[in-house]
């Protein structure tokens, strides 16, 4: 259930004739955050920026939930059957962040034989993020999936041994090698890989509607693509495999090709809520 003093009540446009619902949304309406809604069940959700726009499907309790992109647009128009709003979206500014002594492997590959390898990884990832769960872990409140000091923000500009490159699409945690990382919501798992040319021990995890969670970097991977994961239930473990300086959790979110701030999910940020619960 959605906890009541989140929800805003934005009361759209009436085109029902008889007991039309009102459009309720919430969520963190910044460039990576996030937008969950209820309308009728099984309706169809419009998200437009102007630019482009993009469809979704209420589930059978008329849940939904919609992605903002790092570099997503000032406003947001959502549609539904029920009513419509349009969210004005902050913008976030970014840092530049420079990472140098990595293997040139790691940052530009000449290799043909790795080339042909981060081709059919690249696949699997594109088939990770097609996944659509019918779960409702995006209308769960997250918890941390690892706890420690954030030690890469999400959005900052990369450079990389001097050479300009994407943005940074997660949020870094250091944590122990080891550590366990956990579900911070139900989902399941569209991808689950021991060894990853850049991420190493990689998992993904639908939380429904293509809402999906990344987990990088891994030591080991305890779960199975396929595999229906409850919240708090061990993914694997903290490592520093692939392009990593060392052990740490990368954590991302992706919906429909929009990169998300993962950390906006958590209301305490990445401390352990057992620790600090007075
Ligand atoms: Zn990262």
């Amino acid at each position: 259930m959605i906890r009541p003093h989140l929800w805003v009540l934005v009361w759209g446009l009436v085109v029902m004739p008889v007991l039309a619902t009102a459009l309720e949304v919430r969520g963190v309406f910044s460039q990576g955050g996030y937008v969950v809604g209820e309308t009728q069940p099984h309706a169809t959700i419009t998200a437009s920026n102007g630019e482009r726009t993009l469809t979704t499907t209420a589930n059978a309790d008329g849940l939904f939930v919609l992605g903002l992109d790092r570099d997503a647009a000032s406003t947001l128009t959502v549609k539904t059957p029920s009513g419509n709003t349009t969210i004005p979206i902050t913008a976030v500014e970014y840092n530049i962040q420079r990472i140098n002594g990595l293997p040139p492997s790691q940052v530009s590959p000449v290799n043909p034989k790795l080339l042909k390898r981060i081709r059919a990884e690249a696949k699997l990832k594109r088939q990770g993020y097609a996944s659509q769960a019918d779960v409702a872990g995006f209308a769960q409140t997250f918890i941390p999936p690892v706890t420690g000091p954030v030690t890469g923000a999400f959005g900052n500009q990369r450079v990389l041994n001097g050479e300009p490159k994407r943005p940074h699409y997660g949020v870094d945690i250091a944590a122990p090698k080891g550590s366990p990382i956990v579900a911070p919501a139900d989902g399941i798992v569209s991808l689950a890989n021991n060894d990853m040319h850049y991420e190493g021990g990689l998992v993904f995890l639908d939380h429904g509607q293509g809402l999906v969670s990344v987990y990088l970097h891994m030591d080991s991977v305890a779960v199975k693509a396929g595999q229906r994961v409850k919240q708090g239930e061990v993914l694997g473990t903290v490592g520093a495999k692939g392009r990593a300086t060392g052990p740490h959790l990368c954590w991302r979110m992706r919906w429909q090709g929009q990169n998300m701030d993962p950390s906006l999910w958590l209301d305490d940020g990445f401390t352990d809520p057992a620790k600090t619960a007075d």
